[in-house]
């Protein structure tokens, strides 16, 4: 018998198969980012005839997908990056889920995928999290990386909207970001005849077509000694982000102020969790002044000769903040002064949100399990 359309799935009727054989844990400190995956995953299926099925636990496990599957065509694909903390206190936070829940929406709808309720996923999140509770690192400096991830599975090869899909949810234990708590700063590539994204397109969308063809440039910024891409666009090569981190500026403007400015959220960049967390906070101190405007090159350049500008870092869930030591652009290298400044404000903020991920000062942005 076929069961009733369900316009929602809700974690009420989650169901749970546990693994029979669970896996060592890998030390946290030899651990590569997204190469350890944990004993279980969250499975949600949608069709158009009979809406969501219910969520399930099972242990992680292969896919099974038709060859015309509109994921692997026309990467009708999202994905979503957020993570869990385990505090001194031994207990487990979330940092602000909810943005990514609904950031995790917004790319949803850019693809055609169906809508879910936020609350319902974050809820079977939370009971997949719990379930493989031992694989949050009990260390301070490591935490548990969630990935949601949302594909069309249409078995068919028409570009539209797809009347299958499938929501899943892995988890992966990481280490630190910077070994030893040093904070080391990256050298970026700035290439003008690249773009990641442009206005009226996706780059505001987390959707994997979106990452898929920015390797090829990583790699030649990494070929040239550089760790990551400056993401330039337009014709005032306006700075966007830097690789998959949002861009801040620390500095006096001409007129002297001092402030902390980053991109703001036009279409060209993705609205990071951690740039807004930056944001509230930067706003709530009220010592500097706090701006969302473009930064075309020429005026940052001007900066930096002018002895203006003071720090400059890349902000995400992977890191928290991310040091910016120089640039380079139209084959000249640029250094950049954030570490000889500190730097003070890149590390202000890495330790008051760390804080507050780790729970060791109170707030509503980080919710225990
Ligand atoms: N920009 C891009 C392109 C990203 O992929 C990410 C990582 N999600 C970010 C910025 C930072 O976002 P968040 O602070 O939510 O991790």
């Amino acid at each position: 018998a076929r069961r009733p359309y369900s316009s929602i799935f809700r974690a009420a009727e989650l169901r749970v198969e546990h693994s029979p054989h669970p896996k060592p844990k890998p030390p946290p400190e030899h651990l590569k980012f997204g190469q350890a995956f944990t004993d279980h995953m969250l499975t949600i299926e949608w069709s158009r005839a009979d809406g969501w099925g219910p969520p399930h636990i099972r242990p992680f496990q292969d896919l099974r997908l038709h060859p015309a599957s509109s994921a692997l065509h026309y990467a009708v694909e999202l994905f979503e990056g957020m993570k869990a903390f385990r505090g001194a206190d031994d207990k487990i936070r979330l940092f602000r889920p909810e943005l990514n829940m609904e950031r995790m929406g917004r790319s949803a709808q850019r693809v055609c995928l169906p809508p879910f309720d936020p609350v319902e996923l974050l809820e079977c999140i939370r009971a997949l999290v719990r379930l493989e509770q031992d694989w949050v690192p009990r260390s301070e400096a490591a935490s548990l990386y969630i990935r949601p991830t949302y594909i069309g599975t249409e078995p068919s090869l028409g570009v539209a909207p797809p009347g299958r899909a499938l929501l899943f949810v892995i988890l992966c234990p990481v280490g630190p970001y910077f070994p030893g708590g040093h904070f080391s700063p990256v050298g970026l590539l700035a290439d003008p005849d690249h773009v990641r994204a442009w206005p009226g397109g996706a780059g505001n969308c987390k959707l994997g077509g979106n990452y898929g063809p920015t390797i090829a440039l990583q790699q030649q910024a990494q070929a040239m000694g550089c760790q990551q891409v400056l993401w330039l666009y337009g014709p005032q090569q306006l700075l966007t982000e830097v690789g998959t981190m949002n861009l801040f500026i620390f500095w006096h403007r001409e007129d002297g102020e001092l402030e902390l400015v980053t991109p703001p959220l036009d279409g060209l960049i993705l609205p990071g969790v951690i740039r807004q967390s930056l944001l509230d906070m930067a706003r709530e101190w009220g010592e500097f002044a706090v701006r969302e405007e473009p930064l075309p090159m020429e005026t940052v350049l001007e900066a930096l000769q002018g002895g203006r500008l003071k720090e400059m870092f890349g902000t995400g869930t992977a890191c928290v903040v991310c040091p910016v030591g120089g640039v380079q652009y139209k084959g000249q290298w640029f250094p950049i002064p954030t570490m000889e400044n500190g730097p003070e404000l890149a590390q202000r903020f890495l330790r008051a949100l760390s804080d507050i991920q780790y729970g060791r000062t109170p707030s509503d942005w980080a919710q225990p399990l």
